[in-house]
């Protein structure tokens, strides 16, 4: 068993820390932020990068370690690494690629904090991104690149539009301009799509959704696939392929071939920005990914009926799920996640905005948090939080409807969740 390919659940369950003779069954927190040598020179070769070993726990620590470890597995790639946070991940995979004076593409429906990270906060870093529709015909699409375009990056799903990405489409537009694909694949987890099957390059985790699933932590994972020749495109992406005289002139394409992206995102990255996730963070990471395959199931079940009772119900004016026969991206995610999407869906309500805000004041089992993806049901209107400041018309332009109600479906029974809707429907309309 041990060299054969294991199945996702075994993976979930098993892999990453694997205790020998005597040692603890449960993953250990290493809650240490350094570590002890005997010798000076030791101590010296890890900051050479000539050994390889845990130092200062800004950097590395084993606890993270070993769950990236399992979420590497999980994706099929060759190196991952945990960071504090999705943000940080999202941040690290562009940054650790392109510095002043370069650009990148993106779709345009991404979640909310990666737009403003990458149209307000990467700009004034000097790194220019342009937004291209996601569902554009390709040359469409291509007219986004430029010489100095660096990276392509989408979600395989994305918050809170629902729309699928195209991911054979888009590794292809990408590789066609000799720069990588870097797909978001919080919503759907690797449970249900792998995106470096289908040619993407880098993958990017907000751990803090389905991963964790228990609302615990906030966490991020990038993971990469070994498959982009950074060497073929070496005048493109000299920090990868060109001497780092921050350790001695070592080149990473050289000294750690296919595990170079991740080695230089920790040892640059991690060493000056300091993005870490502590290591008990990772502790409870870990034990969400244990059960992570029994929850995207039946998140997904209960999410593929809740949404068929709110197509079938008189109150409710449309419904975005990807795995509703007829939605927009019904045969997207059909070919690209056949087991199922996730738990999260919108829908918005006749009548409007104040039906929205009168629907969620009636919910007793569905409860309304700023957050998406966890074990128990909730809902959010983005008219009334995340977005209050706009107008209807503002609304509109910023692709929110003003009656948009985003709902997690969580893990409790279906039953249950679908009997405080009815009620709350009921309640609106009245
Ligand atoms: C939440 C989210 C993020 C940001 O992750 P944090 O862990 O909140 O920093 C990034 N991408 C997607 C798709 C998300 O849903």
């Amino acid at each position: 068993m041990e060299n054969s390919k294991k199945s996702k659940g075994t993976v979930c369950v098993q892999e990453g820390w694997k205790p020998q003779k005597g040692e603890p069954r449960v993953l250990p927190i290493y809650q240490s932020t350094t570590f002890k040598y005997d010798t000076s020179d030791q101590m010296a070769d890890l900051f050479d990068l000539k050994a390889s070993g845990y130092f200062y726990t800004r950097l590395q620590n084993p606890t993270n370690d070993y769950v990236a470890e399992k979420i590497k597995e999980l994706e099929g790639g060759v190196a991952a690494m945990l960071t504090s946070s999705g943000q940080a991940a999202n941040f690290y995979s562009i940054f650790n690629i392109c510095s002043a004076g370069d650009h990148f593409v993106s779709t345009s429906t991404i979640y909310g904090g990666t737009y403003n990270l990458f149209a307000v906060t990467m700009k004034k870093l000097g790194i220019e991104v342009t937004f291209v529709d996601q569902d554009a015909p390709s040359e469409e699409i291509e007219k986004a690149f430029r010489p100095n375009t660096k990276a392509v990056f989408g979600e395989s799903i994305a918050n809170p539009g629902m729309n699928v990405l195209d991911i054979a489409k888009f590794a292809d537009i990408a590789h066609k301009h000799g720069v990588p694909l870097i797909v978001d694949n919080t919503f759907p987890t690797p449970i249900n799509c792998n995106p470096f099957e289908w040619g993407a390059d880098i993958v990017t985790h907000s751990t803090t959704k389905y991963m964790d699933g228990h609302a615990t932590s906030v966490g991020g994972a990038i993971v990469d696939s070994g498959n982009f020749d950074w060497d073929k495109y070496a005048d493109k992406y000299p920090g990868l392929t060109t001497p780092d005289e921050s350790y001695h002139g070592l080149i990473y394409t050289k000294a750690f071939g296919k595990g170079a992206f991740i080695v230089k995102a920790t040892a640059q990255l991690m060493r000056d920005l300091g993005s870490i996730q502590a290591p008990m963070n990772a502790f409870l990471l870990n034990l969400g990914l244990e059960t992570l395959h029994l929850r995207m199931e039946r998140h997904c079940s209960n999410a593929q009926k809740v949404a068929e009772f709110l197509q079938s119900r008189p109150e409710v004016a449309w419904v975005h799920y990807p795995g509703l026969k007829g939605d927009k991206y019904y045969e997207l995610a059909r070919k690209y996640m056949p087991k199922g999407t996730c738990g999260v869906m919108t829908f918005g309500l006749k009548g409007g905005r104040d039906k929205s805000v009168k629907f969620m004041d009636s919910l007793g089992v569905v409860a309304i948090v700023t957050h998406v993806a966890d074990a128990r049901t909730c809902v959010l209107h983005p008219a009334s939080h995340t977005h209050r400041q706009l107008s209807d018309q503002q609304l509109i332009e910023a692709g929110v409807a003003p009656d948009l109600i985003r709902l997690s479906v969580g893990i409790e029974d279906p039953e249950d969740i679908i009997a405080d809707i009815a009620q709350a429907l009921e309640k609106a309309v009245k």
